[in-house]
């Protein structure tokens, strides 16, 4: 598995893509506003939910499963924040 060491400042820092807070701005679909196949999820994004751990593998979930329609031509699943805040995990 290829572990990433160093990300660089890129377009990603537009306006169009940053919100004032640093977080970046997505879609339904998590893909990054004002960019070309480029998606976030986890914390970064400025999804209007709690940040968990939880929803970072939701949001994987769907971006995963939006791959591979995307692949495939087939439609695309939205991500819909808040479907449960009481799942919380303990580690
Ligand atoms: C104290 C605490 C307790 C928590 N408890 C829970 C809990 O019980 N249950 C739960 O669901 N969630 C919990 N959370 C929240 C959970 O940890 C986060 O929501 C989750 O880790 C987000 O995952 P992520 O992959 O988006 O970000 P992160 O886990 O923060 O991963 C981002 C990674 O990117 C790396 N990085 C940053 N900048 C760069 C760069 N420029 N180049 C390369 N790498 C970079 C960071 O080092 C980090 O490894 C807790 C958070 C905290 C702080």
């Amino acid at each position: 598995m290829h572990q990433v060491e160093l990300i660089f400042s890129c377009a990603l820092s537009s306006a169009a893509s940053l919100t004032d807070n640093g977080t970046l701005k997505v879609d339904e679909f998590l893909q990054v506003k004002g960019q070309d196949n480029v998606f976030a999820i986890g914390d970064v994004t400025d999804i209007n939910e709690q940040k968990l751990a939880y929803t970072a593998r939701l949001h994987a979930e769907i971006l995963a499963t939006n791959l591979v329609a995307e692949a495939i031509k087939s439609p695309k699943t939205p991500y819909t924040p808040g479907k449960s805040s009481s799942n919380l995990f303990f580690a």
